[in-house]
């Protein structure tokens, strides 16, 4: 008997807690311990909606499909020596770091690969959406940008060329947006808190885009202390934003660093921003209008609302 379709490919595995800064950074294991604890209280591992996709690590040539062969030495050798700093002040080494920073990218990867052979409808990675990385330097908790390598691989190995790229993060998703800032095929909608009160300072509304891409970056800028309200205004700019094009790959960053009492940034957003942009794209990917969908999980720092949001996301991807 053929065993209920899978909808949703999950990246799950003790590999994603490596990535970690240590107890004292907020970028730290503890995050996906939350996550998974949450959605095995839930019964989700074994739901049979849900495929359970091993983590991997990235080769160093997919990881060089976006970042430059110098940086990528470097993290490697920080990674063996295992201290300082791998930007001016957020990033930090640690032992081990080149093949955490790797298993991030691989799993993203991994999530793709597994949606494109059509076996799930949606594929999530938890400890994707590492947005600040640029192809030749770490910023912000980031060092390898998983988003851009799998911009590169979904163009350069499946022909995917006009491509979405979403983000909910509460930080500006400051490394996509400048390292596709010229690219025409590469839509970008980001919402986040307004760059003078937050990290990374970038990201307003003027900023559409450059030469041939002028338009098709659109930068949707919270106020500190923005909620749900202040969102769906934004939601409207987005949507008829996104409904003037179809694309071949959509790509949700669902960070939960917008949500209410983040320990790092100034949001009061709920479940429901998250959830409302989720179920517009699971409608537009459904007929075939934006492509697959892929999510990352990108920032987020109180425990609870990682726990509550993502595997709310979870659920509402398999349609319970
Ligand atoms: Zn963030």
């Amino acid at each position: 008997m053929d065993s209920e379709k899978k909808v949703l490919g999950l990246v799950y595995g003790n590999e994603l807690l490596s990535y970690s800064f240590g107890p004292n950074h907020v970028m730290n294991s503890k995050r996906m311990e939350a996550f998974f604890r949450a959605i095995e209280s839930e019964g989700l591992l074994s739901n049979d909606k849900i495929l359970l996709i091993r983590p991997r690590m990235a080769t160093v040539d997919e990881i060089m499909l976006y970042h430059d062969g110098k940086y990528v030495e470097f993290v490697r050798e920080m990674s063996i020596e295992g201290i300082g700093l791998l930007d001016h002040g957020d990033t930090p080494a640690f032992p081990g770091v080149f093949e955490a920073a790797s298993y991030v990218v691989g799993s993203t990867l991994a999530a793709f690969e597994t949606l494109m052979k059509h076996e799930i409808k949606y594929a999530m990675n938890p400890m994707g959406g590492l947005h600040h990385a640029r192809r030749g330097r770490a910023a912000g908790f980031c060092v390898f940008n998983d988003i851009g390598v799998l911009i590169e691989k979904a163009r350069k190995e499946y022909g995917l060329r006009r491509i979405l790229y979403v983000d909910l993060d509460a930080h500006h998703g400051d490394g996509v947006m400048y390292d596709y800032y010229e690219d025409p095929d590469l839509y970008i909608v980001d919402f986040h808190e307004n760059g003078r009160y937050l990290y990374p300072g970038t990201g307003f509304e003027n900023e559409t885009g450059r030469g041939a891409a002028v338009g098709t970056k659109l930068n949707l800028v919270l106020r500190p202390g923005a909620s749900d309200y202040e969102f769906e205004e934004k939601m409207d700019k987005a949507k008829q934003f996104i409904s003037q094009k179809s694309f071949e790959l959509t790509i949700l960053q669902a960070g939960v660093d917008s949500i209410s009492e983040d320990p790092i940034t100034h949001l009061n957003l709920s479940a429901y921003s998250h959830l409302s942009m989720l179920s517009f794209l699971k409608e537009l990917s459904s007929k075939s209008i934006i492509g697959p969908l892929i999510i990352l999980g990108g920032g987020g720092y109180n425990l609870n609302n990682i726990a509550e949001v993502w595997t709310k996301i979870v659920k509402a991807l398999i349609g319970s």
